[in-house]
């Protein structure tokens, strides 16, 4: 039996990732009884990523569970153009610890305070381990960073970032929109691809 693990128990990025990835079952680290704090000491995204799935695969190998297993994770980051690409894989705690996205997104606002170019992209690497095969791959959605916060649904920098294309932000377009064209979605799809064809 196939059993899809995902390296988070953060609420927002489950839902999303059982919609996208739907009808498969995903696990979050929770249900699979993985208590640990995954240290992200990596300097880019796709090593933070690596470490995360990583972690978790080690714990399994103590702690088995049956079934084929496939335990992927995500790590994501905000590069804004005229900080030159900053936050980058700073992005969850740029504005200090603990990390506070209210803080963060108040920080982007206030670093791009009369800025002309408020370009930006999300991009996300997911690494995907299944046995001794661990594969990469990335999502990216380019947009710009409003001027003040609008919208209250999502998460994170979803307030301020508004896809290329639309004249909303993440945090005003319904959550069926943005799982059909972010970074995740774009990145999970090519998950779901790699899933499918290993199914065939
Ligand atoms: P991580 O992938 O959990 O390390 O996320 C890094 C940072 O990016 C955190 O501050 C998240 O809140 C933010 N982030 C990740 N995904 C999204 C998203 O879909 N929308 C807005 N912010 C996000």
């Amino acid at each position: 039996m196939k059993r899809l693990i995902f390296a988070s128990n953060n609420a927002h990025k489950l839902e999303e990732v059982r919609r996208i990835l739907a009808p498969l079952e995903v696990l979050s680290l929770r249900e699979i009884g993985f208590e640990s704090e995954i240290e992200e000491t990596g300097t880019t995204l796709s090593e933070n990523s690596l470490i995360k799935a990583q972690a978790v695969a080690d714990w399994l190998k103590n702690n088995p569970m049956e079934g084929d297993l496939y335990i992927f994770a995500d790590d994501t980051g905000l590069e804004i153009e005229a900080l030159n690409g900053a936050p980058g894989v700073i992005t969850a705690r740029w504005a200090g610890e603990p990390a506070c996205d209210a803080n963060n997104r108040k920080k982007a606002l206030a670093e791009l305070a009369g800025k002309q170019n408020r370009s930006a992209r999300f991009c996300t690497i997911v690494t995907l381990i299944h046995g001794t095969q661990t594969t990469q791959v990335e999502g990216e959605v380019r947009g710009t960073i409003t001027s003040k916060e609008r919208g209250s649904s999502g998460f994170g920098y979803d307030a301020i970032f508004m896809p290329e294309g639309y004249d909303k932000t993440f945090g005003e377009l319904p959550a069926e929109t943005k799982n059909s064209i972010s970074h995740r979605a774009r990145a999970m799809a090519k998950l779901a691809e790699i899933l499918k064809l290993e199914n065939a």
